[in-house]
């Protein structure tokens, strides 16, 4: 580890022990020693931000609160891999390592332990395998290692569900303690003996896979996992274990997952986040008709940011958020996908790739052909309310696979990136003109 890296990790350490005595009393003190001995033009509008919070005692505030009732040794470790090393010393040498290599770097890597699930959801396309595919513990292994050495300490894994393998990802957790780990899940696998390992480990976070109410969440998932889940939510709260959700919204659940007795509930339960996924078209059973019209997604836009004002709820909204980040993140650019056969894609919705991790090394992967096309073509769009080249630029997807040569990754079902493409293009089209105006409105606040 550098000097610097060094000096980084010492610092944060002493404020992570100062503020963790008194949370309430040492917050403001340390924001005044930050204040005293940074310079003023740095982190400027994300220190006047915080120093709001502390006065008003805002829903960010109530936020970080929150995790001061979480085990305190998780906290710790959570704190500790996910934004010391994943961001203050992991990002800048994504930065370095990008240059170094004229490629991207990614900041997170999502890979499929395994396709295996324990559940039979309606249109999920792990349901559909045949067969089962796993990445072995020794592959997981190496990527993490590899990944480490390009700075990516963050770990998120995808499936099918990856509690089918839990021995071997609290294994990994212990063996990487470096790393922050992310898992979506049904949590149906989610019990008191796992709860413990969590404990243990403190270095690995559920985000559980909700679509809405009761009768939503049981009509598509199966009869009884909407308690299931509530029964995991509680366990974990009442271990001070902290989790979050992943929601996909469609035409069908926007109205119910961005309501505010949604909201409520999930926070009342005790998640910290939520992460938003607009439906994707991908796979051969997907459902067009499935993905928002052009008003739903605005209001589900609008409804997210209000609530970003006002509830103790961290969000993200994937399809609208990218103005945060420049647009489309995936090509290794933020993140990258692996599934559980071992084939590089660029996103988790787009299973198109030339290489695979067992022939290659995670770096020769992010210098690939389709890779490197989405490192060029990054940003796919100067709007960014359109930042996909499947879902809002349904040109650009199938030219940079025929360009590089990349195949259908998809195992059971493989399917031209036409195919797929074909079924956003009206979606694009309509969704355009709306896109547009948002976007002059953005750029006028
Ligand atoms: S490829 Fe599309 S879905 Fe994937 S990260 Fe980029 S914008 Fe999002």
């Amino acid at each position: 580890m550098s000097l610097a890296d060094q000096a980084k990790k010492f610092g944060f350490n002493q404020a992570m022990k100062y503020l963790a005595k008194d949370p309430e009393e040492n917050l403001p003190k340390l924001m005044e020693m930050v204040d005293k001995f940074m310079p003023a033009d740095v982190f400027v509008e994300q220190r006047a931000a915080f120093r709001h919070a502390i006065s008003e005692k805002n829903n960010w505030y109530q936020l970080l609160m929150k995790f001061y009732a979480l085990d305190p040794h998780v906290r710790e470790t959570v704190f500790r891999t996910f934004l010391l090393n994943g961001n203050l010393i992991g990002w800048p040498l994504q930065e370095k390592k990008r240059a170094e290599h004229g490629c991207n770097i990614p900041w997170a890597v999502l890979l499929d332990p395994t396709s295996a699930c324990n559940l039979h959801c309606t249109g999920c396309w792990a349901a559909e395998y045949g067969h089962q595919l796993n990445l072995t513990y020794d592959d997981i292994d190496s990527i993490i290692r590899q990944g480490k050495e390009l700075g990516c300490y963050i770990y998120i894994y995808t499936g099918g569900e990856p509690l089918v393998r839990k021995a071997d990802l609290m294994k990994l957790c212990e063996v990487h303690n470096d790393c922050a780990f992310l898992c979506f899940t049904n949590s149906t696998l989610i019990d008191e003996a796992f709860c413990q390992e969590l404990l243990r480990v403190g270095n690995f976070v559920p985000a559980i896979s909700l679509e809405g109410f009761e009768e939503a969440n049981d009509s598509r998932r199966g009869e009884g996992v909407y308690q299931k889940v509530m029964g995991a939510m509680k366990l974990l709260k009442s271990h001070g274990l902290p989790f979050g959700l992943s929601v996909c919204y469609t035409s069908r659940n926007w109205d119910d997952v961005t309501s505010e007795q949604f909201f409520d509930q999930v926070i009342d339960m005790g998640a910290l986040f939520a992460w938003f996924f607009h439906y994707m078209p991908t796979g051969k059973d997907a459902v067009p008709a499935l993905m928002p019209k052009p008003d739903q997604r605005t209001a589900v836009y609008q409804r997210i940011q209000a609530f970003r004002k006002t509830k103790p709820l961290f969000t993200m909204d994937f399809q609208n958020d990218a103005k945060y980040v420049g647009g489309c993140i995936a090509g290794g650019r933020r993140y990258l996908h692996i599934n559980a056969a071992g084939d590089v894609d660029p996103c988790v919705f787009i299973h198109y790739s030339n290489v695979n991790i067992h022939d290659v090394t995670l770096l020769e992967a992010l210098k690939s052909p389709l890779f490197m096309a989405y490192h060029k073509g990054q940003p796919f769009n100067e709007n960014m309310f359109k930042p996909c080249p499947m879902l809002e630029n349904p040109d650009i997807l199938p030219r940079l696979v025929a360009e590089t040569g990349a195949h259908s990754t998809d195992p059971e079902a493989p399917e031209s990136a036409e195919d797929l493409c074909a079924r956003t293009a009206p979606y694009a089209q309509q969704w355009s003109p709306v896109a547009d105006k948002l976007w002059e409105e953005q750029k006028e606040k």
